[in-house]
């Protein structure tokens, strides 16, 4: 059926409004507005929907809308930073299950007959359930629900021969258009064994850049499927979302070193697997002599990490931050490309708590820095700041560029225990001479730091 003109237009015109709102997201500064862009985007797109003449099943749209609006709504309102990561995988899972079953009820319907449209079905229809269930996996790790990497027998093997198989059935179901039901759920079915099984193995490290690799999916998957219905805003939304995806995996997985083809096939499982046992002993310090050192530096480097953000200490921080500043401190804060649990998590908590954006440094900016300054200030950060990654080619983190925290005249590692990092590898930094421990939950413990220097005045 070809759709009126305005309902078309009206699709464009909120494909157009995603793509302003894209932009608008490419800068802490805008990026508030770009997310309000993008929803008007979507709003225009379902008013268009719904301008379709003889639209069927109005009342089931409206009851589909209503759930996914205020499950979204809820859980938006209520999620904390730091559960932002399976919030994404989850939401894009969705994406693309929804994808999947379009196609899945097209086929059923029998209602795609060209072999491009056929063959562009199937190729969204494998692709977003791979990302669906996929995306469920990554949601349930990062949430603490599945615990343990699970790793197959010949587990490369299995994933190779599941992806055969599906693409084999893909195929017959492209030839042999329209496909016998049968054919259509046993395709279905490896698509979405294929998910689970590619993502089960895969450690919580990785897991934020296969979140964007299946984001990218998604993407696709819905580009896809936008050509199959004649959707111009999901052609264009999902091929903004693919390339978008695609560039932030490989971003994320340049800014760790790992090739994405790692990541898939040879996990890192953390647990401190692999890497020279570290010898020496960790040196504590108090808040008081730690406000001391600062306060009488000339220059403080601080490397905010993980741990600052599960703490929300950010504002206390950018609290310090003024303090040693009244007093003549030069302050700056090194941010890792990966640094958190997201590409740019640091620099949005920076952005809440007021920290001006020229104070804010990247790697390759700062790294030369660290001879010359006095305390490198970490704060709840572990791998990101840890040295093996440039040392020990044993070690699962050979070759991540890393902050050089190390090379600082004196190093501060703010932090509760003497637990390793996200991917389970002792740091080396915290047994140097020039590095002490100051035990506790980040916030707290800038508090008292905060204290000390009003004493010292
Ligand atoms: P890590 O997860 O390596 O370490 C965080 C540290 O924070 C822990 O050692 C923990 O130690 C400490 N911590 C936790 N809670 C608190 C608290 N309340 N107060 C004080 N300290 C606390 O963080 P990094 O930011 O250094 O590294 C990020 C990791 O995430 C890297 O492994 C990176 O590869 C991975 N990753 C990140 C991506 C991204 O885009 N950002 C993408 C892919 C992977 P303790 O328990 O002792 O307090």
């Amino acid at each position: 059926m070809s759709l009126p003109l305005y309902v078309q237009g009206a699709w464009f015109f909120g494909a157009l409004l995603f793509i302003v709102g894209l932009k608008g997201m490419s800068s802490p500064v805008s990026a508030r507005k770009g997310i309000v862009w993008a929803g008007y985007g979507m709003l225009v797109a379902i008013a268009g929907t719904f301008m379709i003449p003889d639209l069927h099943n109005i009342a089931l749209i409206g009851a589909a809308l209503l759930l996914g609006g205020a499950a979204a709504w809820i859980s938006g309102k209520k999620v904390q930073m730091t559960d932002m990561p399976q919030m994404v995988a989850i939401y894009n899972g969705m994406g693309g299950g929804a994808a999947a079953a379009i196609a899945a009820i097209e086929f059923v319907r029998g209602d795609v007959h060209s072999t491009t449209v056929t063959l562009l079905a199937v190729i969204g229809a494998l692709i977003g359930a791979v990302s669906f269930t996929g995306s469920c996996v990554a949601w349930a790790k990062l949430q603490g629900v599945l615990k343990k990497a699970h790793r197959l027998p010949a587990q490369n093997a299995v994933n190779v021969i599941l992806a055969g198989i599906s693409i084999l059935l893909g195929a017959a179901m492209v030839i042999m258009a329209p496909a016998e039901p049968g054919l259509i759920y046993a395709f279905f079915l490896i698509a979405l064994v294929l998910g689970l099984v590619v993502t089960l193995p895969i450690g919580g490290a990785d897991m934020p850049v296969v979140i964007s690799l299946f984001n990218a999916f998604t993407g696709l998957a819905v580009g896809f499927e936008g050509y199959v219905l004649g959707n111009p805003a999901l052609i264009i939304a999902g091929i903004v979302v693919g390339a978008a995806g695609t560039l932030l995996t490989q971003l994320m997985a340049k800014a760790m070193n790992r090739p994405l083809t790692n990541i898939l096939f040879t996990p890192m499982t953390g647990g401190g697997d692999g890497g020279q046992a570290i010898e020496g002993t960790m040196k504590e310090v108090g808040p008081v002599d730690a406000a001391a050192m600062m306060r009488y530096a000339s220059k403080v480097i601080i490397i905010p990490g993980y741990g600052m953000a599960v703490a929300h200490a950010q504002h206390k921080v950018w609290e310090m931050t003024a303090l040693l500043e009244e007093a003549g401190v030069e302050v700056k804060f090194a941010i890792h490309p990966v640094a958190g649990r997201m590409p740019g998590h640091m620099n949005v908590l920076l952005a809440e708590a007021g920290v001006p954006y020229d104070k804010i440094f990247d790697l390759e900016e700062i790294n030369g820095e660290f001879p010359q300054c006095d305390v490198a200030l970490v704060i709840g950060a572990n791998d990101v700041v840890n040295p093996v990654a440039r040392t020990d080619k044993s070690s699962p983190i050979y070759g991540m560029p890393i902050l050089d925290a190390d090379m600082a005249q004196n190093v501060i590692v703010v932090k509760r225990g003497k637990g390793a990092g996200y991917s389970g590898v002792e740091n080396a930094l915290f047994y140097t001479d020039n590095c002490r421990m100051l035990y506790g939950d980040a916030q707290p413990v800038v508090g008292e730091i905060i204290q000390n220097l009003k004493t010292l005045g």
